[in-house]
């Protein structure tokens, strides 16, 4: 059969092997069951990609607080036996945290491009604002956030970054050393603040919803995008993680999400275009 003959079904079948059905020789049922009988068909991450029903359920027993239990304090994972090391500042980080670490000022530029790219595709949105990345150590990023750290076993959520606002325009903190997806994330939190800053009206906002919600108006809506962003990318575990944490959290950030995320329902699945609170700039809750 010519090439240009075949189905498209036929050219990418790689079992056809170049031809328009399974060649004889090859019992591609059989070798199935075969691989089947070891398991080999049903390992939790192909279950994952299955279907979004799927993807729910992955760290549903999650828990951010149990005792004599060691939380990496970047992901949130739970870190077992000797698979993490200790940091100077006692925080506690797992070995992927550790080899993801961003170290480069190109690396973050690079990240930082790709983020804020996906962020105008995932929601639809124009982020087209000159920012400054900057790239600063974590007593820094303490000491302008005005954030105190007690290290303890379990996950001690801080800030990796932030963004302001001044006369030079807006720029974006992130601590030098970030895992990749804990910088991923806290980009997409950013990004959506000076998204915020923009595009919404406070003087609105207050008359709306009181000016002892704001910051619950703000934050908790830059926690949905940033869980919703890694669900997006595909993050499953460590969306969930945030998830998880977020609710339990009691706090504008804790009963901001919660808000957010009945309103506009998570997407556990790669599928974009459902309702977003950036389209109701007005009235985002
Ligand atoms: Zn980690
Ligand atoms: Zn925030």
């Amino acid at each position: 059969m010519m090439e240009e003959n075949k189905t498209p079904y036929q050219k990418h079948n790689f079992l056809f092997f170049g031809g328009v059905q399974e060649p004889s020789s090859i019992d591609v049922g059989g070798t199935i069951a075969y691989l089947d009988g070891f398991g080999l068909g049903s390992n939790p991450l192909e279950q994952a990609r299955k279907s979004e029903e799927n993807a729910l359920h992955i760290e549903d027993n999650y828990l951010p607080d149990r005792e004599g239990v060691h939380y990496c304090d970047f992901c949130a994972a739970v870190i077992t036996g000797v698979e993490y090391e200790v940091l100077d500042s006692g925080l506690e980080r797992c070995l992927q945290c550790a080899s993801s670490a961003l170290r480069t000022q190109e690396q973050f530029v690079a990240l930082y491009k790709k983020v804020h790219q996906n962020m105008e595709a995932f929601f639809g949105i124009n982020l087209n604002i000159p920012v400054t990345v900057r790239m600063v150590n974590a007593s820094k990023i303490a000491k302008m956030t005005g954030m105190r750290l007690v290290p303890s076993p379990g996950f001690d959520p801080r800030v990796l970054g932030f963004a302001r606002r001044d006369k030079n325009g807006f720029s974006l903190y992130i601590e030098n050393g970030s895992p990749k997806i804990a910088a991923v994330a806290t980009m997409a939190h950013e990004l959506t603040h000076i998204w915020q800053y923009v595009n919404w009206n406070d003087k609105l906002l207050v008359r709306q919803y009181g000016a002892r919600n704001q910051l619950e108006i703000y934050e908790g809506m830059a926690k949905w995008v940033e869980i919703q962003y890694l669900l997006y990318i595909n993050e499953i575990a460590y969306a969930k993680r945030q998830e998880i944490i977020t609710l339990h959290r009691d706090d504008e950030y804790g009963r901001g999400f919660i808000k957010y995320r009945m309103r506009y329902p998570l997407t556990y699945g790669t599928e974009i275009g459902a309702e977003t609170p950036f389209c109701n700039s007005k009235a985002p809750l």
